[in-house]
């Protein structure tokens, strides 16, 4: 039996063990079967319900709502998406900042729904410190990005520098040089917030069927081992998880991604932090350590993805694992305050990956497929928005979200989406940008100034970085 005190911070420290709901035993009908109840498949169904009351929604999931990425991740509800800047390229600016009004209003939106549906999920806003600077390396390379996001279209309220005093005004970290601050961020407790939108979803008359594993999807039809689902629209929203249905695994592939948490700090610890607002905050190494104060006072700490070699998600983590020492040290390095903390918790989740790097909303009305994801490491508030604008495309409404340059209506997925390079290029290639940006930052850390060697390993992590877009 499954122990979900295990799978998580959130879920361990919630006040009940999940009850697990039945599975499916025979075979159905729908209108829309939807595979995968986490953020993505659980916002489709609640704006597809909310849209049309009459429709017959089912959702097949392999384990509980919430076990994949939705119920594990660092609760950042962040207003923007990976590969925005390759979206509005093509945009005019008026264009361009539509855009990120949307993605700046998706995290009001989401903690208005929670109020609404009486969610309590620790949701503050309380903006985030982005890619706090801490060698005059990393200071160039982030004026350089802030710069790009107002070519992207954000103004100078979305996002601007503070200083090393404004910055340590914030957060006392060590050697922060600077950061960029952005007003449209939110924490959440995550496993709260999933758990709670499966039953508000369940409440208006979704059927979630659980432990309920679909091991293939064919236009208009679901096959499970226990029943089939015939239905109009299959939504597979499996994100870091859609390897284990065939025909998905190609264009987006699992990505681990590791948090410590600590246990809850005193008052005066917390003064010596900062982020008296409870601001999110993020790291500028191109490896991003991140995290946020949690609502019971605990300094939540995620680092560095990794990769298994053939896209395998990965769900069991242990603290005792070596891949967490790695993660202490670097929270001890940002935070050294926190030297005799205890750390009670280690746990980590399967992110999705595409190859654009870019997330995506996709209906085809022929096939009857639609599916959404592709979010990377910043999936919590997209997620949200991506659900809301399948629920459109299904329903041939023509709204503000399927007017966003990344939802696409009636185009096969190849078109929109990249397949991945085969085994062992991907693992070759994970390795070596990680090898890459971590001998980068070592130089930095080891030998203040210019140096050969730093400008080498720049040329080197910038060359790799451009790959990656
Ligand atoms: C450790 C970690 C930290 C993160 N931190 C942040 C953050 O701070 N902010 C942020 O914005 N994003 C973050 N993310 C990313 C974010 O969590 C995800 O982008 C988001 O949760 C994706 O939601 P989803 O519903 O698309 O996928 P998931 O939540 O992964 O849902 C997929 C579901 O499909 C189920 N499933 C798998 N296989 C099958 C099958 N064959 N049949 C049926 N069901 C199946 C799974 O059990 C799972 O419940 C983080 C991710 C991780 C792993």
């Amino acid at each position: 039996m499954n122990n979900y005190k295990n799978t998580s911070l959130w879920f361990n420290t919630m006040d009940q063990e999940p009850t697990v709901r039945n599975p499916l035993t025979s075979d159905i009908d729908a209108d829309v079967a939807i595979i995968g109840a986490g953020y993505t498949g659980l916002w489709t169904a609640y704006y597809l319900k909310s849209l049309k009351p009459e429709l017959n929604i089912v959702i097949l999931e392999a384990d509980i709502a919430g076990y994949g990425a939705s119920g594990r991740n660092g609760g950042w509800v962040a207003g923007f998406i990976t590969g925005l800047d390759k979206y509005v390229a093509p945009m005019p600016m008026d264009a361009r900042r539509e855009c990120c009004r949307v993605l700046f209003d998706n995290v009001d939106e989401i903690g208005a729904r929670l109020q609404e549906e009486s969610i309590n999920a620790d949701f503050n806003k309380g903006g985030v410190l982005y890619a706090a600077a801490r060698y005059p390396e990393q200071e160039r390379l982030q004026r350089k990005l802030l710069k790009q996001l107002y070519e992207t279209g954000h103004t100078e309220e979305d996002c601007y520098w503070l200083d090393a005093q404004q910055l340590e005004d914030k957060v006392r970290l060590r050697n922060g040089l600077g950061a960029i601050f952005k007003p449209h961020c939110a924490t959440v407790n995550p496993a709260r917030m999933v758990r709670g939108l499966a039953d508000a979803v369940e409440a208006m008359g979704v059927k979630i069927y659980e432990k309920t594993r679909v091991s293939a999807v064919k236009p208009r039809k679901v096959t499970t081992a226990s029943g089939t689902v015939s239905a109009t629209t299959v939504v597979p929203a499996l994100e870091g998880y859609s390897s284990t249905v065939s025909g998905f695994g190609r264009y987006v592939i699992p990505v681990q991604s590791l948090i410590i948490a600590t246990e809850p700090l005193s008052d005066s610890l917390w003064d010596e932090i900062g982020l008296n607002n409870r601001e999110a905050f993020c790291d500028g190494s191109r490896m991003v350590s991140y995290g946020q104060k949690s609502a019971d006072g605990r300094m939540i700490f995620g680092a560095r993805g990794g990769y298994v070699y053939g896209g395998k998600p990965r769900s069991d983590f242990s603290l005792k694992d070596e891949d967490f020492r790695i993660r202490e040290e670097l929270m001890f390095d940002l935070f050294p305050m926190l030297k005799d903390v205890n750390i009670t918790h280690g746990w980590g989740g399967s992110l999705g990956m595409p190859r654009n790097f870019a997330p995506h909303a996709i209906y085809d009305a022929e096939s009857g497929i639609a599916t959404a994801g592709g979010y990377g490491g910043q999936g919590v508030a997209p997620s949200h928005l991506f659900g809301r604008t399948l629920a459109d495309l299904i329903l041939n409404r023509d709204t503000v979200y399927t007017q966003m340059p990344w939802a696409f209506n009636h185009a096969p997925h190849k078109r929109v989406l990249r397949r991945w390079e085969p085994e062992p290029f991907r693992w070759i290639t994970s390795k070596t940008i990680v090898k890459a940006f971590t001998w980068e930052e070592n130089l930095y850390q080891d030998k203040p100034g210019p140096s050969l060697g730093k400008s080498v390993a720049n040329k080197v992590s910038d060359t790799l970085s451009l790959l990656m877009r």
